[in-house]
């Protein structure tokens, strides 16, 4: 096994290749076995009771021609979803004031394209400029990007860019056929080369076995640099959607998921993203404990239900967590 991954108190800063062989093993570990060395490292690279408050906003919402099988907003699917326009920018900053007064630090706004066109680049650019001026992160989604938009949205100063890999190589073209595994690793190297932040991370409970969750999880850890944040989503199965009635994914085996992704990526950002609203406080209190850091607030994440900044806060006091603190060089 490598060391980094053995030791429960490992900071992070080695960069040996992981084995999916090394990770099967310490997924399976017993339980407790498992929460004990993720919560080891977790406490070993930050404040435990710390969480990072991330706000998303839906910018383009949508008729987007990608066949994401569990997204609402695919016009391959009859999902009852309006598409909409692209904001305009005012409306924009309006939205990320409020997130700010409401304690959020990163600000995060997500478009249903394949890739933006060179036609709306211009209002995505002030839509960074106009977030990053309120003393905010900023965060985009927008589907693929050449080296090009990449370069672009980092002179604009753009912090991260959201681009997941879903799942497995082995397990993704049974839910998304409109691009590859292998585009969604360009994209991640293009903006990784313009200097921007990465996101990226998967969901679960789409019809996936453990090996491909592990497969995921080592395929992030095993980039030249692993994302700075590393969105665990639960699939929320949306009617009308290929993955409609897809099998909930045993709360257990999510747990067991979010400490790998702690484990493999000591440094990175671990988020418990979408399917919060399905999650008991206590499986919630286990990710925390597992290593998952970072939260969306708010009522609505995109176009799916979050739990409100009232449950949060109570959940937040029970545990006894606080929101962590924006530390910006500049
Ligand atoms: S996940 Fe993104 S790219 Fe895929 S269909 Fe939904 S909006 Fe489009």
């Amino acid at each position: 096994m490598q060391p980094h991954t053995d030791c429960p108190t490992a900071k992070s800063g080695n960069r040996e290749p992981l084995t999916a062989s090394d990770a099967t093993f310490i997924y399976n570990l017993p339980f407790s076995d498992l929460l004990f060395r993720a919560h080891g490292i977790h406490r070993a690279n930050f404040d435990p009771n710390a969480v990072q408050m991330s706000r998303l906003l839906s910018v383009k919402t949508g008729g987007c021609a990608e066949d994401c099988g569990y997204c609402s907003q695919s016009a391959h699917y009859p999902t009852g979803l309006k598409a909409s326009k692209l904001m305009e920018v005012d409306r924009v900053l309006s939205e990320a004031r409020k997130a700010r007064e409401g304690g959020a630090t990163r600000y995060c706004m997500g478009a249903a394209w394949r890739s933006p066109k060179d036609r709306d680049m211009d209002s995505i650019v002030a839509m960074v400029e106009g977030v990053r001026a309120l003393g905010m992160e900023t965060c985009m989604t927008l589907g693929m990007l050449t080296p090009q938009q990449s370069e672009r949205l980092a002179d604009a100063g753009l912090d991260y860019y959201n681009h997941n890999i879903d799942t497995s190589e082995r397990f993704y073209s049974e839910i998304i056929t409109s691009r590859t595994f292998a585009d969604r690793l360009d994209t991640l190297a293009n903006v990784r080369q313009a200097g921007i932040k990465v996101c990226a991370g998967g969901i679960l409970g789409m019809g996936e076995t453990a090996e491909d969750r592990i497969s995921m999880l080592v395929t992030l850890a095993n980039l030249p640099a692993p994302p700075e944040s590393v969105p665990i989503n639960m699939l929320i199965p949306i009617p009308g959607s290929k993955l409609a009635n897809a099998k909930p994914i045993d709360p257990i085996e999510f747990v067991r998921t979010v400490a790998l992704a702690r484990i493999l990526m000591p440094a990175s950002h671990v988020r418990l993203s979408a399917g919060r609203t399905d999650m008991s406080d206590e499986m919630q209190a286990l990710c925390f404990f597992a290593g998952a850091n970072s939260i969306f607030v708010g009522e609505t994440l995109l176009t799916a239900d979050n739990p409100g900044e009232d449950h949060d806060a109570a959940l937040f006091r029970r545990l006894g967590l606080k929101a962590e603190q924006l530390e910006r060089a500049e």
